[in-house]
């Protein structure tokens, strides 16, 4: 598929549930936000329907994501039947990875291809301030087990926060001298539950560089499915560090996706709030024509730029839409 800009879209984002374990500062609110019904979360079997016919229109990579992914079950099943569809090559799923030590060597044999895990602390304490619940042993735990499950990359989404985990920036990036972990620095987004706490904490990129730098010069570096990254390694190290820099730097020229949300909803841009919706007309009992058409209309909503920088409240917030 392509865009009016001229720009492929071959990667859905899916947000497979729209609750999680956690509530971290940057996304939901302390007290979570309300859940939808689960009749009104699109089922397995619909969302193995949607994606068989988004690959027919040139989709070849899906991520899974939530909420928190690994809490809805039967998600191993999901991966097998995604994985049988003709023309999708890589499947992967960003999770918070505090479930996925007992998951991980299941879904990798499922046809998972890959996993993002969220980390923005090495410190105990840090991580309860962030999570507001939550453990670092057992994210820590779900590290271990990705990279012992043989998934290649490990990524690890650590979201930079000023005045919360600055000092661990170093930190952070020196993982990857020791472990096959490919860290990416994210800069915080207005898309969560409190816009004027993520424009408070805003850390520029520049600055996180800086810090990862104080470890040893970053060279620029490749991984598979880098994105909108810019990325680097150091001399000796076994793993890379990325920046994500959504509101310093513009990558909507480069983007190449559309997102499915956990109701069901055609998402044309993280940053938008226009959406279609695909599950009232699948349930009215859609040909695959008419759905083709809905992936038209979304692409045909694709903005050419997202304005983050306003800092404006939207009416998702992101464990609405997945990240
Ligand atoms: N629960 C899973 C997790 O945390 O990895 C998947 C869903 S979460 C919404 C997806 C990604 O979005 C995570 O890496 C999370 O850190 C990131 N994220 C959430 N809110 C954000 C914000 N306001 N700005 C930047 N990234 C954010
Ligand atoms: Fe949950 Fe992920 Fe949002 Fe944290 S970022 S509250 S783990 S959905």
């Amino acid at each position: 598929m392509r865009d009016r800009l001229g720009r492929t879209i071959d990667y859905l984002r899916i947000s497979v549930t729209d609750r999680c374990n956690l509530r971290c500062v940057y996304c939901m609110p302390a007290e979570g936000v309300p859940y939808k019904a689960h009749s009104e979360i699109l089922s397995y079997e619909e969302i193995v329907r949607l994606v068989s016919v988004s690959a027919k229109l040139g989709i070849k990579h899906i991520r899974l994501t939530g909420g928190e992914p690994l809490v809805r079950t039967g998600i191993v099943q999901l991966i097998r039947e995604l994985k049988k569809i003709p023309g999708i090559d890589d499947i992967s799923l960003t999770t918070n990875g505090t479930l996925l030590a007992p998951m991980a060597k299941e879904l990798q044999t499922a046809g998972l291809n890959r996993v993002n895990i969220s980390l923005d602390t090495l410190q105990p304490e840090c991580f309860a301030t962030i999570t507001r619940t939550g453990s670092l042993d057992a994210a820590l735990e779900g590290i271990k087990a990705a990279l012992a499950a043989g998934f290649d990359p490990v990524k690890i989404n650590t979201v930079a926060l000023a005045g919360v985990n600055d000092d661990e920036m170093a930190d952070l990036a020196a993982l990857t001298l020791k472990y096959p972990l490919h860290v990416r620095f994210i800069e915080v987004m207005p898309l969560g539950a409190d816009v004027a706490w993520a424009k408070n904490h805003v850390l520029p990129l520049a600055e996180v560089k800086a810090r990862a730098e104080s470890v040893g010069r970053l060279a620029p570096a490749t991984v598979t499915g880098a994105g909108p990254a810019q990325v680097f390694r150091y001399a000796t190290g076994v793993g890379t560090v990325g920046f994500i820099g959504a509101l310093s730097h513009g990558f909507c020229h480069r983007c190449n996706r559309l997102r499915l949300t956990a109701d069901g909803r055609l998402k044309p841009c993280l940053a938008s709030d226009k959406e279609i919706d695909v599950k009232q007309v699948l349930r009215q009992g859609a040909d695959e024509k008419e759905l083709k058409a809905l992936f038209s209309r979304a692409l045909a909503l694709k903005p050419s730029h997202h304005k983050l920088q306003q800092h404006k409240e939207h009416e998702r917030i992101m464990c609405q839409i997945g990240g």
